[in-house]
């Protein structure tokens, strides 16, 4: 009923054109620049990138990860959605720092992590932890960002069997991704596929608004 009366006041209007009643209408998602340039390799077996990091997939992005609006994680997990394959044991978030996470009241990565499992009918697995915080990254080289984010992450609990699919928001030089697969990896995990909205076309090193 709330809600009804908040969509009332305040409608969803889409962030590229304005359409009535959409976060992000399927328009503007259709023509926001899909990702094509060469992939960092980070362990993974497979690495899908749904974007280049630019107009309204990073207007949503930022919107999700700064701004409280939650809503955003489940539009942008749909394209996530449409890029996979559907045959994953579990569906694994890459978390953000806690300092982050306690500044924000939630981690954006797990909201998308869980819509994308919720999409595929697939368990979601909380088991990839953060072991310590690492510092923010947008003032280090790529070389300092390697070794800030070297073993940052550990699994809690039991490990899936079959293959994993890690969920992320941004990739930008891909060390912290390449850490999370390295954790999972050690956890028995040996088949890790990563599912990105996004990375940067020029100079992601120089991204302001970076992983985590
Ligand atoms: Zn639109």
């Amino acid at each position: 009923m709330f809600e009804r009366l908040l969509q009332w006041i305040y409608p969803d209007l889409c962030i590229g054109c304005g359409k009535l009643g959409h976060l992000v209408c399927a328009a503007c998602l259709a023509r926001a620049p899909r990702y094509s340039d060469p992939l960092p390799d980070v362990g993974a077996q497979h690495v899908y990138v749904c974007f280049v990091y630019t107009a309204v997939i990073r207007q949503a992005l930022l919107l999700l990860k700064y701004c409280g609006k939650r809503r955003y994680a489940r539009v942008l997990a749909t394209t996530l959605v449409d890029t996979v394959p559907r045959a994953y044991a579990g569906v694994v978030a890459l978390p953000a720092a806690e300092s982050r996470i306690a500044h924000r009241g939630y981690d954006q990565a797990v909201l998308l992590a869980q819509s994308v499992a919720d999409d595929l009918q697939l368990p979601y697995c909380p088991g990839l932890v953060r072991t310590r915080d690492t510092t923010a990254q947008a003032h280090l080289s790529r070389q300092q960002r390697a070794h800030n984010v070297a073993a940052a992450f550990g699994w809690r609990g039991p490990s899936l069997s079959g293959r994993v699919l890690l969920i992320d928001d941004i990739c930008t030089t891909g060390a912290t991704v390449r850490e999370a697969i390295l954790a999972i990896k050690a956890a028995g995990m040996l088949e890790v596929d990563v599912a990105v909205v996004a990375r940067g076309k020029t100079n992601p090193s120089r991204s302001n608004e970076r992983e985590g």
